[in-house]
């Protein structure tokens, strides 16, 4: 069955009495070379398994079941229950599971599915849930080599921003803690059905063994972190007395026993200008 194709899809939706929901993000993959190239180079192979999250009615599904050991795919809407047993019913490597990403046990399914193989996570992702969805697998360690998604092409910029850099936010910082990140493509609007207002790009972040900044309370770190983005056009001096309610007298000498401009902004310092707010704050 070919789901890239608009009549088939169209076909399927009409028989099940599916229609799109807006909510849930549901802009499905109609461009033909785009599941082929993100399943090969996710790096998904006869010894790698693959979690998916949102397999929609199983287009990327069934491209990664062609690359990898085995795909365990979660889907929070049940409606596609039906779709998703025909298009993937030669698929013999795929489990679907259907639930809300953040709020399953992903290391209980991992341990339940993949029995310590070699994993891989790759995703068209919802994108009014992009940043919870990456914090939470970054935040709780998910153990997975790497995590290739396809986010809007303004988050991927963000997200593979060099920290210190204008296009970075706190959210580069906790990438850039875990995982090296880089853009693979781009991918236009008129690769979804229903095309949405804006591109998109994949991503693949390789997930690191240790991180580059040794803090013992990485809460606390990102707290320090979110706290210096939390106002974008104030320096930083300014944006974690307000976050963190701190005398600014007591913010100014951790800069400066930081080694860091009074006037600097977020966007502007390194990972370790981080760590060492963290260690003289
Ligand atoms: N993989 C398909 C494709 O590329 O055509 C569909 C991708 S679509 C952008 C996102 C999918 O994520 C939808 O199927 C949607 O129902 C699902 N989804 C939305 N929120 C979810 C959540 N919290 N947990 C799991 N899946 C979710």
């Amino acid at each position: 069955m070919n789901l890239s194709n608009i009549g088939t899809i169209k076909g399927l939706l009409n028989k099940y009495g599916f229609s799109f929901s807006k909510k849930l993000g549901q802009n499905f993959l109609i461009n033909p070379s785009v599941c082929p190239r993100m399943a090969s180079e996710c790096g998904a192979d006869s010894s790698t398994s693959v979690l998916e999250i949102g397999p929609g009615i199983g287009v990327l599904t069934a491209e990664l079941s062609r690359a990898a050991k085995k795909v365990v795919a979660i889907e929070l809407d049940e409606r596609l229950k039906p779709v998703l047993s025909e298009t993937l019913k030669d698929c013999g490597n795929v489990t679907v599971l259907f639930g809300d990403v953040l709020k399953l046990d992903l290391l209980q399914i991992i341990t339940e599915h993949f029995n310590g193989e070699d994993i891989v996570l790759c995703a068209n992702l919802p994108y009014y849930i992009t940043s919870p969805i990456l914090m939470h697998l970054l935040e709780n360690r998910i153990p997975v080599k790497s995590i290739t998604v396809m986010v809007q092409k303004e988050a991927a910029d963000r997200l593979c921003a060099p920290v210190g850099t204008r296009q970075s936010g706190s959210v580069t910082v906790a990438v850039n803690y875990y995982a090296t990140a880089k853009k693979l493509f781009d991918v236009s609007r008129g690769s979804f059905l229903p095309a949405p207002n804006v591109d998109s790009a994949v991503i693949k972040m390789d997930l690191r063994a240790t991180p580059p900044v040794d803090v013992a309370d990485v809460a606390r770190f990102f707290k320090i972190v979110r706290a210096s983005f939390s106002q974008r056009r104030k320096t930083v001096a300014n944006s974690l007395s307000s976050g963190l309610s701190l005398p600014k007298e007591a913010v100014l000498s951790a800069l400066e026993a930081s080694g860091i401009q009074l006037t600097a902004r977020a966007e502007e310092l390194s990972l370790s200008d981080f760590e060492a707010i963290y260690h003289n704050l």
